[in-house]
């Protein structure tokens, strides 16, 4: 039997953080790739979290990504669904969804439509916390820069 209360927001909110803890405790796609395009690294001083992102881009699909690093629980469950949500996807996706992301982490932009970035909405929570939005956007801030410099030339403009 499913209770009235089902969708309220103390229960989204506890299914979140079992999202979260799960993907902290179990990161996807933990660990070097074997073959690498484009990679960058994250820091958030303000909390210790680092990671590396490994990206392997084949024209216009990341065919593989993945990271390693330490950190608290929001940026380790973050950077593991950023990776699990951009392997086999395209480069436009990936830079729609950053800027997205970024909004919405900041409290500005609404969510994407998309289906797929449903689950990202576990991290919303981070905007009730300024000091943790940096440990929540790192993974695509970095994800970012990956695919900024990679094996393009760095333009100046
Ligand atoms: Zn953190």
């Amino acid at each position: 039997m499913i209770a009235a209360d089902q969708d309220s927001r103390s229960d989204l909110r506890e299914l979140y953080r079992e999202l979260i803890l799960d993907h902290a405790r179990n990161p996807r796609h933990f660990g070097r790739l074997d073959s690498v395009t484009h990679t960058a690294e994250g820091i958030n001083p303000l909390c210790g979290d680092k990671l590396t992102l490994y990206l392997h881009v084949d024209g216009d699909t990341i065919d593989a990504a993945s990271f390693e690093g330490s950190g608290c629980a929001i940026s380790m469950a973050s950077a593991s669904l950023m990776t699990d949500l951009v392997n086999g996807r395209s480069v436009g996706d990936a830079h729609r969804w950053y800027r997205n992301v970024t909004e919405r982490l900041t409290g500005r932009g609404e969510p994407d439509p998309e289906p797929t970035l449903e689950r990202l909405r576990a991290l919303e929570g981070v905007r009730e916390f300024p000091s943790r939005v940096k440990c929540a956007t790192l993974a695509w801030h970095a994800l970012h820069s990956a695919l900024e410099s990679g094996s393009e030339p760095v333009s100046t403009e």
